[in-house]
């Protein structure tokens, strides 16, 4: 892995600019809170990769319409990243089959992004957590040790 110390808000930046046009067509908003300075030791095309398949799962979850919340916390010194959507959230019986290779509930998904994600964010020493909104849709936590 080529790993280095980088800004976590701009590789949310680069992302959500390649996810743009795709948000914009159902009407749906992406709003980035940042935490100036905030930095990790990290493969950035790999982080990047995680941060596109996680906001791209938030918009597809979604109907036409609403906010995707992509926050920046520094948690007792540790990053933090969530990504909040307000899709239909997960069931109990989805959640545990997350990340299974080729688990997918779309006509044309692949089942992959969930399991790529976590093998990267193993590789890094981070974490997912997959949190169900009480109002509504979910939330995917990704803290950085
Ligand atoms: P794919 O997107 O190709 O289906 P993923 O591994 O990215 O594969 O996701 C696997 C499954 O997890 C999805 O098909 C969907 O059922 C569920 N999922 C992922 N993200 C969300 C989300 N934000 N809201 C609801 N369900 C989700
Ligand atoms: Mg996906």
């Amino acid at each position: 892995d080529q790993k280095e110390e980088e800004l976590v808000d701009e590789m949310i930046e680069d992302v959500v600019k390649l996810l743009k046009s795709q948000a914009k067509l159902k009407n749906i908003t992406i709003k980035h809170v940042q935490s100036e300075n905030a930095t990790i030791t990290c493969d950035r095309s790999q982080i990047k990769q995680v941060l596109l398949n996680l906001i791209k799962n938030a918009i597809e979850a979604m109907e036409e319409n609403g906010v995707i919340q992509v926050i920046v916390q520094e948690v007792n010194n540790k990053i933090r990243v969530d990504v909040i959507d307000e899709g239909p959230g997960i069931s109990e019986e989805v959640i545990h089959k997350l990340g299974e290779p080729f688990f997918t509930t779309k006509q044309n998904g692949t089942g992959l992004g969930l399991m790529i994600t976590k093998q990267i964010l193993d590789r890094h020493n981070a974490t997912l957590d997959i949190i169900q909104n009480s109002s509504k849709g979910s939330t995917f936590r990704i803290k950085f040790k």
